[in-house]
């Protein structure tokens, strides 16, 4: 479970969250939505952190995320997160991008390494690619390799930031059925979108952004049907 608390974050004199909570259980998927520089990237970035919070906390299967404490290199071993841009290692083929981590994180041996990232490459349709470099993958591909080699850690929750966006748009359907497959399997996700199908259709909830506020959040029938707050049913009518 993770669970968000007052988090209050700025850049500077910029306030970016302010006082955020959130609870998303085991199982649930929730997308998030709202205008540009409403907080949603860096509310992903707070959950594993990568960055500091100025207030508030982040419990991640009820271990503080930004105690001083915490293991935070153990704590995102939980936590796969996929972002806008693709990332590969262009001079490893799409096999070593997926088995890097386990091996070199988690010091998992060669062999189990493959079998995993088979396992996973197979699961995300590309089976037939484990031989050829990132280069030769499509967009598309692409970011089903970065969402493969985020399972192959066997991460308990998945956070998904934009990973359609810089995608051709006859490119976005496989991705995302990718992200549906996951979800249908039980997977934990918060997913921060622009697609306003895959919200409607595959999460338990939607949380609106805005200017740093969780302005409204309810199952997507609620959200995309009768929203309550206006600021909701402007930013909707706007991506309508
Ligand atoms: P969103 O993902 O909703 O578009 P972000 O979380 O990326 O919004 O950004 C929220 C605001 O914080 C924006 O105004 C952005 O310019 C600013 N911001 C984000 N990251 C940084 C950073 N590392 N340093 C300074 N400002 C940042
Ligand atoms: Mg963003």
């Amino acid at each position: 479970m993770i669970e968000i608390e007052n988090v209050h974050k700025s850049f500077g004199a910029l306030k970016v969250l302010k006082g955020i909570d959130l609870t998303v259980d085991k199982g649930e998927v929730v997308s998030v939505i709202g205008g540009s520089g409403s907080g949603k990237s860096t509310l992903l970035t707070c959950i594993n952190g990568l960055e500091p919070i100025d207030e508030g906390r982040i419990l991640v299967d009820g271990t503080e995320v930004h105690a001083r404490s915490t293991d935070l290199n153990k704590l995102r071993r939980k936590i796969g997160i996929v972002f806008q841009q693709f990332n590969a290692f262009p001079h490893l083929t799409v096999l070593e991008n997926v088995t890097l981590a386990p091996r070199k994180v988690k010091g998992m041996g060669r062999k189990e390494a493959e079998e995993i990232a088979v396992r996973q490459l197979e699961h995300v349709g590309l089976g037939d690619k484990i031989k050829v470099y990132p280069s030769r993958l499509s967009g598309g591909q692409q970011q089903r390799m970065a969402i493969a080699r985020a399972l192959a850690m066997s991460p308990d929750y998945m956070l998904f930031d934009e990973v359609t966006s810089a995608l051709d748009p006859q490119l976005v359907g496989e991705v995302l059925d990718t992200l549906k497959l996951l979800a249908d399997g039980g997977m934990t996700m918060i997913c921060v979108t622009h697609e306003m199908r895959f919200a409607r259709e595959v999460s338990d909830r939607v949380a609106f952004f805005d200017q740093g506020v969780m302005a409204e959040i309810g199952p997507p029938e609620q959200i995309f049907g009768e929203a309550k707050n206006e600021a909701t049913r402007k930013f909707l009518s706007s991506v309508r």
